[in-house]
């Protein structure tokens, strides 16, 4: 029997959002590793399945990714239908590829399933339209967050013309404000942060560029968020309301 892991996107926390691919994937598994930021309620479409939590947040030590390679190796080369279940989808920010390039090498099957990446829902959530006709042309993920410490080209973030999305930004909207800014960014460029997108405890701040740092801290914006930066982020565009809806929450 060939090794193969599954590497399945979790959605972003409303269970409703998972994919029938997934599904299948969940019904058939053996084993499913599971990220931190999984909602377990998709736990309820696998038949016996051995659940492994692989992940930790809050400053807690993470699971070691070699660890995490080594296991899904082992359970496949056993035969086992192993689903490696992530946040989102697994291939933004979420190590999908590696886990797959990794597993690859190594001769195991890998299929990848895609799962709704959470700054495309917590901006519907929000009826936030990231791309919208005469008004932005694109579209641009990025994390604030870096391993090596590297830094972003924000001049070009700031002038693309597209609406950002940003993850894992909670703890960096000084930096980000500030190089916004910097690059030449309009102050009062609408933001929209969105905290547990899609989750039932969801909450939204809207601000601007100048307020958001400030405007953050008053709402006690908490991980996991992600920041919508740019002129679809001012209103209900999508309803076609040009009301200013600096609000706090909902
Ligand atoms: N692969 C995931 C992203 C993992 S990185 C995806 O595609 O969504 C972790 C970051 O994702 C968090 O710091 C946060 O910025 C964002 N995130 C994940 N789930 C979220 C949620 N439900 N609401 C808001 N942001 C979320």
């Amino acid at each position: 029997m060939n090794a193969k892991v599954w590497l399945v996107g979790a959605g972003p926390g409303d269970p409703e959002l998972l994919t029938l691919k997934a599904v299948r994937a969940l019904r058939e598994a053996d084993v499913v590793l599971i990220d931190d930021l999984v909602n377990d309620a998709v736990l309820e479409h696998c038949n016996n399945a051995r659940i492994i939590p692989v992940g930790k947040r809050g400053g807690c030590r993470s699971t070691p990714q070699a660890f995490i390679h080594r296991l899904m190796l082992r359970y496949a080369r056993q035969g086992k239908c192993v689903v490696r279940l992530k946040g989102g989808d697994p291939c933004i920010f979420g190590r999908g590829g590696e886990e797959a390039q990794w597993l690859r090498e190594r001769g195991v099957e890998v299929e990848l399933v895609n799962g709704i990446t959470a700054g495309l829902a917590g901006a519907t959530q929000c009826d936030i339209s990231l791309t919208l006709r005469g008004v932005a042309r694109g579209v641009t993920l990025v994390t604030a967050h870096t391993q090596d410490g590297s830094s972003l080209n924000w001049k070009a973030l700031a002038q693309s013309g597209t609406t950002l999305v940003i993850y894992m930004g909670v703890a960096k909207l000084s930096e980000i404000r500030e190089e916004l800014l910097a690059g030449g960014m309009a102050a009062d460029t609408p933001v929209a942060m969105i905290e547990n997108a899609s989750l039932p405890h969801q909450r939204e701040c809207r601000s601007d560029l100048t307020a958001m740092e400030e405007d953050a801290w008053a709402f006690e914006l908490k991980s996991p968020a992600i920041l919508v930066i740019g002129a679809v982020a001012a209103s209900s565009e999508i309803s076609g309301l040009s009301t200013d809806i600096r609000a706090y929450g909902l």
